[in-house]
């Protein structure tokens, strides 16, 4: 039985941790799928890739209201989507050879298979000569999370995609429905429907991007409706295969209904790894969640136990990862001096159309914790850039402190709003007030952060 030093589950962010101070260490890395994680294959990255020809493609729909005539002759799905992978897949392949071939990893062993938990820090990989148990005196955890497919009648017997698959599929569907009211559910309605897909978007609760403050969730969905066929408060009650596709029987405030397309993608949520790598076989606790519970060092509950990313943060993004990433690198390295993970002020972004970006408490978190605040909201179409574009729907709403007129949670939606909200994130983490903010600096004119600039002089401090 082979023992290491180190074991690291996961290549995505954990696949990081290991540089040259790591030399001296015996170490395993155990991947189960592609290298590189969700992120790089099948995630952040090839989505974005994807949003940004859709956002193209979408511009002559907007542009006749500013009196120019574009079309948009045709959309070569093919050539994009290999133009995509064909970038990404290399960096994959790139990266797993690396560390499985390179002189720099000659401490570092590669097993590409899937590895479960058998005992005390003891871990089982399936390869395809067999199975082999792996013992170290530390692991890092980080496996990650995978798509959640529902429970609904007859799904196994039709062809769905979840966010692993869609985005290789050979053809554009002539019409899509997605099934979810989340992130994942959002970017790929306005990839596909700037493509030319007609879109029908079915959603269990009453609004869509219901985690967001209530008014960008309410703006949203309104926009969306505009859009797409947009179906909130809906029961899925069985999926069937038609001619065509696939078919959702649907139950609603008007009672049953039916919904057709050619293609099904089912975007309704993401759940922890936990289970699948059995981590309570060694000891490691879990939340109800199925996230793995962590301190803020990033430990688990066994010593030398480390989690990060998707297998233990709740908030499920890239950059936590990566963060969790080095903290648990340092922490393996200086045991004795550990650094805590900072989850202060965690901002996310929702590449849909229009932008969404986030931080902090929303209107209704601080009204839940009794924390007092006050607010203020600032439309694009009061600010001179936004003047040009003739917005009349976007906007941003910021939440602080009345006492020390500290910045509690930025929400903006609109163009350009996941690079918009940098400067209130840089804010937030820094301790600077919305008042020094505003005035301690110049905001060119007339460029898109005076919506900034304005939101927080329309807070109703002093
Ligand atoms: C469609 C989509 C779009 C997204 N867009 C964004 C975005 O715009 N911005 C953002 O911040 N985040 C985004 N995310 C989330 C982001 O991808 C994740 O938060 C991030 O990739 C998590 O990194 P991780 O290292 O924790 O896990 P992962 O990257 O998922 O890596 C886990 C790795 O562990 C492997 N593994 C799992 N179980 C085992 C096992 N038992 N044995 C061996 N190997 C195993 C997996 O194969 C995988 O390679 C998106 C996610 C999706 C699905």
């Amino acid at each position: 039985m082979p023992h290491y030093d180190l074991v690291i589950v996961g290549t995505g962010s954990g696949n990081s941790i290991l540089d040259h101070r790591f030399a001296d260490h015996k170490v395993a890395i155990v991947e189960k799928g592609v290298f590189g994680g969700t992120c790089l294959n099948v995630g952040c990255i090839p989505t974005k890739m994807f949003v940004y020809p859709a956002d193209l493609a979408a511009t002559p729909a907007d542009a006749a209201r500013l009196g120019v005539d574009a079309e948009r002759r045709g959309v070569r799905w093919r050539e994009i989507r290999d133009r995509i992978f064909g970038r990404i897949d290399p960096i994959a392949e790139g990266g797993r050879r690396y560390r499985a071939e390179h002189d720099d990893n000659a401490n570092v062993t590669v097993y590409e298979g899937e590895g479960r938990f058998t005992g005390h820090k003891e871990l089982t990989v399936a390869l395809p000569e067999g199975p082999e148990t792996l013992t170290a005196d530390q692991f890092v955890l980080a496996a990650g999370g995978r798509a959640v497919v529902p429970d609904i009648p007859g799904l196994a017997e039709v062809d769905y995609h979840t966010s692993d698959t869609v985005m290789r599929i050979d053809d554009l569907p002539r019409r899509a429905i997605i099934l979810g009211s989340g992130f994942v559910g959002a970017e790929f309605a306005h990839i596909f429907a700037s493509f030319g897909v007609e879109v029908t978007l079915v959603a269990r609760s009453g609004a869509l991007l219901r985690a967001e403050d209530d008014d960008v969730s309410g703006r949203f969905t309104e926009l969306a409706s505009r859009r797409y066929d947009v179906r909130l408060s809906r029961r899925t009650v069985r999926a069937r295969r038609t001619e065509e596709g696939v078919a959702l029987d649907l139950h609603g405030p008007g009672g049953p209904e039916t919904v057709e397309g050619d293609l099904l993608l089912v975007a309704t949520g993401r759940e922890p790894n936990s289970d699948v790598l059995d981590v309570a076989a060694t000891g490691v606790t879990t939340l109800p969640s199925g996230h793995v519970a962590v301190d803020e060092y990033q430990r688990t509950a066994v010593e030398g136990i480390y989690a990060l990313g998707d297998l233990c943060s709740p908030q499920e993004l890239k950059h936590v990862a990566n963060h969790e990433a080095r903290v648990v690198q340092h922490n393996l390295l200086h045991p004795d001096e550990p650094v805590a993970a900072d989850h202060r002020f965690v901002p996310h972004a929702v590449f849909t159309s229009p932008q969404i970006a986030s931080v902090g408490l929303t209107e209704r978190d601080a009204a839940a914790r009794g924390v007092p605040h006050v607010t203020a909201t600032q439309d694009y179409g009061g600010i001179a850039y936004g003047w040009a574009m003739e917005d009349t729907t976007s906007f941003a709403k910021l939440l602080a402190d009345p006492e020390t007129g500290h910045l509690l949670g930025a929400h903006i939606l609109g163009p350009q709003a996941p690079t918009l909200i940098q400067p209130l994130i840089q804010a937030m983490s820094f301790g600077l007030d919305a008042r020094s903010m505003a005035r301690g600096q110049y905001w060119i004119h007339p460029a898109m952060p005076e919506l900034i600039e304005n939101a927080l002089l329309a807070l109703p401090l002093d």
